[in-house]
């Protein structure tokens, strides 16, 4: 046959399919670290304990106090699409929960070796089980000591494949990108410890980040973590409309703060996400206050109808849309613009909008 006949169409095997989906879902660290502490969360609880070792390429390590899992439902927990979250399409619009797909431990099993060491409140003691592209290994389920919680463990990240392994790069860079993760929802769950270790060698390890947890205010959490300095220059705001509906809090950095990267942590409905809409608006307020190349540190949570939001358009969840984006960024535009006018910045504030 020549090339010009063209190939025959066939069907992936699975465990290509499989690959290349988890693949898109995990693309680095970060992003396994992200669903691992939405599980977490999902699972209510109130301490959560990372471990990294060489940017969490080699091991990320993640320990909870929540509700733990069944251990019947152990041998299908790394299939694709099993949860315990969502039953039907229409729960989406609903959701409360971070998790709906099912796709997030058979997503790292696939790109890692997972195992899950867990206990539920009913259990005597703890199960752990291996895993390894979706599948329960051989051993299977087995009895172990523990407390309650859920201790998932992903070692060897990408080690089937050499090329999105090299084209990462830096430990350091993957480490950083860990820790940011961890900083931030921190930050938006004050109530939750977190804390953060780095793996470094013959069984010692540091800490990165620790937080207290029971915390109401999320601005002893950025004292805590980025220092007392960014805390003292930070000012509180809050916008609430009914048309169209949506509130928003957060602290934003005021004109004595700046600095040569800007940094938004955004949240919107308690997901960790990018919109670049929002931040370009956001960048534009401080433009005339800041003096040129130095930008602010906002921190903003977002809550919107959950029925005009969708959360399913990016593998990752990174990135999410929303109706009315326009007008949510122009209200939370003027709050914060006139905000920074009562505090007196040197430089105009016309044509901010
Ligand atoms: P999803 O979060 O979309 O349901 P995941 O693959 O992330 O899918 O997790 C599959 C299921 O495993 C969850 O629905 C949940 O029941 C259980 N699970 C995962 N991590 C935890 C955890 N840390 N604590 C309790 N249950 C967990
Ligand atoms: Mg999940």
């Amino acid at each position: 046959m020549s090339d010009m006949a063209g190939r025959r169409i066939v069907q992936l095997e699975e465990a290509v399919i499989n690959r290349i989906a988890a693949g898109e879902v995990v693309v680095r660290p970060a992003n396994a670290l992200k669903e691992l502490i939405e599980n977490s969360l999902d699972a209510k609880s109130q301490r959560i304990n990372v471990m990294v070792k060489s940017g969490g390429l080699k091991m990320l390590r993640i320990e909870d106090d929540g509700h733990g899992i069944r251990a019947e439902d152990l041998p299908i927990l790394c299939e694709r699409f099993t949860t315990s979250k969502l039953q039907k399409y229409e729960d989406l619009l609903s959701i409360g929960t971070f998790g709906f797909r099912g796709e997030a431990l058979a997503s790292i099993s696939h790109v890692a070796h997972v195992t899950v060491t867990t206990m539920t409140s009913n259990d005597s003691c703890a199960s752990i089980a291996h895993y390894s592209e979706g599948k329960l290994q051989g051993d299977g389920v087995r009895p172990c000591a523990g407390t309650r919680g859920t201790t998932l463990m992903v070692e060897n990240m990408f080690y089937n494949n050499p090329t999105r392994r090299q084209a990462l790069g830096k430990e350091s860079i993957e480490h950083s990108k860990v820790l940011e993760v961890v900083q931030r929802y921190a930050i938006h769950y004050p109530h939750v410890a977190f804390a953060c270790r780095k793996f470094s060698g013959s069984n010692s390890s540091a800490f990165e980040l620790s937080t207290t947890g029971g915390q109401l205010n999320s601005r002893d959490v950025i004292g805590t973590i980025w220092g007392q300095n960014l805390a003292n220059e930070l000012f509180p705001f809050e916008v609430k409309s009914e048309e169209p509906p949506f509130s928003c809090r957060g602290f934003a950095s005021n004109p004595n703060h700046s600095a040569r990267s800007s940094t938004l942590i955004l949240f919107i409905n308690n997901r960790l996400v990018d919109c670049a809409p929002l931040k370009r608006a956001v960048e534009a307020v401080y433009q005339p206050v800041l003096p040129r190349h130095q930008h602010p540190w906002v921190y903003l949570a977002l809550d919107v109808d959950p029925a005009t939001i969708d959360v399913n358009v990016h593998p990752t969840k990174m990135e999410v849309q929303f109706l009315h984006e326009e007008i949510i960024s122009q209200r939370i535009q003027e709050t914060l613009s006139s905000q920074l006018r009562t505090m007196g910045g040197s430089r105009s504030f016309s044509c901010i909008l």
